[in-house]
């Protein structure tokens, strides 16, 4: 048994007692391959594709449909085989986004192979066609920003680490763990995969302590590899447990956790020597490299307030309020739906009754959370120092917050409010409920713009 590793990053918070989790950790994961989809041209926020279909079109599940046009965009492909019915704008989470509306007339096969129930030998894969498979495979983080893959590991800079991020410390979410015990042997290819991708020395499969069943799984699928020769000598996985603490799967969190090293500000991984990915991209690596399946489908959690909470492997496009329905509908007439888990997620709804739309599953949507409404109001804040204690980028929320509410943006970009992760633990810890993780936020796109206009303007 491999030591538990010490939690050394600052700040974060212990939300909850892992109640919320057990509502949908023991349940399999379902599928549900709706008759209609709607996939959103921004996977993720400014990561905008051009459309290459028009209504009428007949598309294959998996044809690519959508070629990015911006820096945070992957390709997009058909998550359905059918008919666009439609090319247009439609409303997702307060926003207008472009998105083309599929009507399936094909069933979905899900990719046939070894890699699914084996460790299989990976010797013949260059790291060109790993690097390949993850471009045009349109492979995207499936836990955060949902930054292009491939541009992670098309890096000038040494990485020596790779870091496979299963931690899911966020309340509520269960989607990666289903995937950890349910597609190990997927998981643990993909993982080989992204090794060679990386350059890195060495990978390690990131899970906080509350998840003993998934590491056991992945401990005896790499044993079991490693016993029969298929993994090679120089192919260096290893399950690594953490404590379990929010924010742990955050990037920056992860990195000085397991490598001790600090990302430095304003950096990215990389200057760190490390890559991150999350476990639903490893799965999806190997899908793309080995399955010949770019990525269209994922794993969502669906759960809080709705009568059978689950987890469900579905299409990219498929509608929330088509999966909160399939979960039995909500079971609180006051509720705010949340796109996410409950510290990060945007607010999809309140007090919803189960007859609008609510979002469109894009490639990094964990899950679709349902919370009674604790009606709230924030008060003055009492300068208790719980934020700046919270906070894991050693940031003073309460600071920035006051910046930000006076419109004084050198303040915020001196309190160094572009360093803000969103991991909502100031918000959680505030004793006087300010709504302190949304405004930092925006600080910190604020100041980040800012600091771009800059830059162009010197070039
Ligand atoms: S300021 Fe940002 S990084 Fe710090 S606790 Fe709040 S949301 Fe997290
Ligand atoms: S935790 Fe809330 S009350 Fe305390 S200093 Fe921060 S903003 Fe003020």
């Amino acid at each position: 048994m491999q030591k538990m590793r010490k939690s050394v990053f600052p700040g974060g918070v212990h939300p909850t007692d892992g109640s919320d989790k057990a509502l949908s950790m023991d349940a399999a994961v379902r599928q549900y391959w709706p008759d209609r989809v709607t996939i959103l041209a921004e996977q993720s926020f400014g990561g905008r594709c051009r459309l290459l279909v028009q209504p009428g079109d007949t598309v294959e599940e998996g044809q690519l449909i959508g070629e990015p046009e911006a820096f945070m965009a992957a390709p997009l492909h058909a998550s359905v085989g059918g008919r666009v019915l439609e090319v247009g704008e439609v409303l997702n989470l307060g926003r207008k986004v472009l998105a083309c509306t599929v009507q399936r007339e094909q069933e979905h096969r899900e990719p046939e192979g070894a890699y699914r129930k084996e460790a299989v030998d990976l010797s013949g894969v260059s790291r060109e066609a790993v690097l390949t498979g993850l471009r045009e495979g349109g492979l995207t983080g499936m836990g955060g920003a949902g930054f292009p893959t491939h541009k992670k590991y098309e890096t000038d800079k040494p990485i020596d680490a790779l870091l496979i991020n299963g931690a899911e410390c966020e309340p509520y979410l269960t989607c990666d763990y289903r995937l950890m015990l349910e597609e190990g042997y997927a998981l643990v290819n993909g993982v080989r995969l992204l090794l060679k991708g990386s350059g890195a020395k060495r990978a390690y499969i990131c899970l906080e302590d509350n998840k003993p069943k998934a590491a056991e799984n992945l401990r005896r699928i790499l044993e079991e590899a490693r016993k029969s020769g298929v993994m090679k000598e120089d192919e260096k996985v290893e399950v690594t447990v953490l404590p379990t603490k929010y924010p742990q799967g955050g990037e920056r969190q992860l990195i000085q956790a397991v490598t001790g090293r600090e990302v430095p500000m304003g950096g990215l991984p990389a200057d760190a020597g490390a890559i991150v990915s999350n476990v639903g991209t490893a799965r999806a690596a190997a899908d793309a490299v080995l399955g010949g399946m770019p990525l269209i489908r994922r794993i969502v959690t669906v759960t809080g307030c709705v009568k059978e909470p689950g987890n469900y492997l579905v299409p990219v496009g498929t509608s929330a309020k088509e999966l909160v329905e399939l979960a039995g509908g909500v079971t609180a007439a006051r509720n705010r739906v949340i796109a996410g888990g409950p510290m990060t997620g945007p607010c999809a709804a309140s007090d919803w009754n189960g007859e609008s739309e609510l979002f469109y599953v894009t490639k990094n949507t964990s899950g679709i959370l349902v919370l009674p409404d604790s009606a709230y109001e924030e008060q003055p804040c009492i300068r208790c120092g719980g934020c700046e204690n919270a906070c894991p980028a050693g940031l003073s929320p309460w600071k920035i917050d006051f910046a930000f509410q006076e419109e004084d943006y050198d303040l915020c970009e001196e309190l160094y409010a572009s360093e803000c992760i969103a991991c909502g633990c100031c918000s959680y810890i505030c004793p006087a409920k300010r709504e302190l993780s949304v405004r930092t936020r925006m600080a910190r796109d604020a100041v980040k713009q800012r600091m771009r206009e800059r830059a162009v303007k010197k070039a």
